[in-house]
């Protein structure tokens, strides 16, 4: 394979620098620092887009509109939900989150894949909805690790934050269900397997594509 890659045909970095339209689904429970490495992988891995969802609650310090979240009403979050607009909708934590439908067509086009930042519920009807999704879970080192987070992060009181861990005790069998499971331990070794995940995903789902290109190629060579 890597003579395929490697001899000059640029595939190698055409994997790396450009999406096919794939949805890429990642779940963890909040305060394993999933926003972080979004943002890392993004910044590093070119043709990604994140999916911003539409939510009621209210935006933390830091957080943009049209960026983190779209931030509405419970009635207009109702409208959408009687439009359809959502692909999928959850209530989390008391408060409502949903998926503003992708143009699939249009992801492929422009060359980028998705990425949804949504619980494990959203995933499963994700799953229904689009073909192959690609699901990944993050786990936080240690539900010590989570709660000391959650704590830090200051955003939640002590009865919020036992019902979060309790939660994510739950959650983890979810994680049986996912393509890959990555322990974020450490953020820079993290990203460098979300990366892998991306990059290889678009190796495996794009190999007609790539030996397709490559026949045409060869053939425009050797006359
Ligand atoms: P937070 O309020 O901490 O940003 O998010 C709480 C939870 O809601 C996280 O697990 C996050 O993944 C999930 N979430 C965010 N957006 C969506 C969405 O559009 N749909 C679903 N199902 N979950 C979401």
């Amino acid at each position: 394979m890597s003579m395929i890659y490697g001899n000059g045909f640029g595939f190698e970095r055409e994997v790396k620098e450009k999406g096919i339209g794939l949805i890429f689904i990642l779940s963890a429970p909040s305060g394993t620092g999933k926003t972080t490495l979004v943002k890392g992988m993004m910044e590093q891995v070119p043709g990604l887009r994140f999916s911003v969802s539409f939510t009621t609650r209210l935006p933390r310090p830091n957080e943009k509109e049209g960026v983190d979240y779209y931030f509405v009403s419970h009635s207009v979050f109702q409208k959408m939900l009687e439009r359809n607009e959502f692909l999928e909708w959850a209530e989390v934590l008391g408060n409502l989150y949903g998926t503003p439908r992708p143009d699939l067509k249009k992801l492929k086009s422009e060359e980028v894949d998705l990425i949804l930042d949504i619980d494990t519920q959203g995933a499963k009807k994700v799953l229904r909805e689009v073909d192959h999704p690609i699901l990944i879970y993050l786990l936080p080192p240690s539900l010590k690790v989570l709660r000391d987070r959650l704590m830090k992060r200051g955003l939640d009181s002590l009865e919020r934050i036992k019902f979060r861990l309790s939660k994510a005790r739950q959650d983890m069998e979810e994680a049986l269900g996912y393509h890959y499971v990555i322990v974020n331990e450490r953020v820079d070794e993290s990203i460098e397997k979300l990366k892998s995940v991306i990059i290889a995903e678009r190796c495996r789902r794009n190999k007609v594509s790539i030996i397709e290109e490559n026949k045409k190629k060869w053939e425009e060579r050797n006359g």
